[in-house]
């Protein structure tokens, strides 16, 4: 079995639930009492967070690439990275270090493709709606991706910072976010992208009726997976 790095505290609530999904998938295809072989580097979110805040993007590359290098100095085999919004710098971090980054974007495509769908509403931070990184990924292989609209999307990004990497679940937040994806529904999407990795804490598969890419649990069965190959 290979060992999985993970870069996670981005926020530490969504870095657990990759940590039982990685752990639950190996269990399940190895049996008895096998877990997962893993490192995880996890930041003080609020380090990170300031810097995203302030655009200081270069530093955040810095420390995204210094926190794969001790996981692969330590013996990763495979890296991932345990949030949408921090692939923005995921082509610097495969860059600077020689074992496989396992990017979320190829994963939720082949999670799109499987569900044939072609039209997909993204929920997630400002950053990974508005900048390009993300949405052209998907774009290029053919997917096409819409946002919500500007208020919108302050209130979805307002409900993960304030809340989700908390750990504060409110119900009122979760009537907020169906009725954005209503909207994104209305405006023709086929399924919604939870294109952050905490959002699978307040919106679960009953609460709407089109299908649901759940990033963190993709992602993690997706490395899971590799690791035992
Ligand atoms: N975990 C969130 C994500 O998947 C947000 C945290 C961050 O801004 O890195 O994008």
């Amino acid at each position: 079995m290979k060992t999985i790095g993970l870069i996670g505290g981005l926020s530490w609530e969504s870095t657990s639930v990759y940590y039982s999904y990685i752990n639950r998938t190996i269990q399940k295809h190895l049996g008895g009492i096998h877990s997962a072989k893993s490192l995880v580097y996890s930041f003080d979110f609020e380090e990170i967070a300031k810097l995203q805040r302030e655009g200081e993007w270069e530093l955040a590359t810095e420390k995204m690439v210094a926190a794969a290098k001790v996981l692969e100095n330590g013996g990763a085999d495979l890296i991932i990275i345990c949030t949408n919004t921090m692939h923005l710098m995921a082509n610097e971090v495969q860059r600077a270090i020689n074992v496989p980054l396992i990017h979320i974007v190829d994963c939720v495509v082949e999670d799109i493709k499987e569900k044939k769908l072609t039209k997909v509403g993204l929920l997630g931070t400002r950053f990974t709606m508005e900048q390009p990184f993300y949405k052209e990924l998907l774009t290029s292989k053919g997917i096409d991706v819409i946002i919500p609209e500007e208020q919108e999307r302050q209130k979805v990004h307002d409900v993960i910072f304030g809340e989700l990497c908390k750990g504060i679940i409110e119900p009122t937040s979760r009537e907020d976010y169906i009725s954005i994806i209503n909207k994104l529904v209305e405006r023709g999407a086929e399924g919604i992208i939870l294109g952050c990795t905490e959002i699978p804490l307040l919106i679960h598969q009953s609460d709407i009726e089109i299908p649901l890419i759940d990033t963190t649990f993709i992602h993690a069965t997706k490395v899971a997976e590799l690791a035992l190959k």
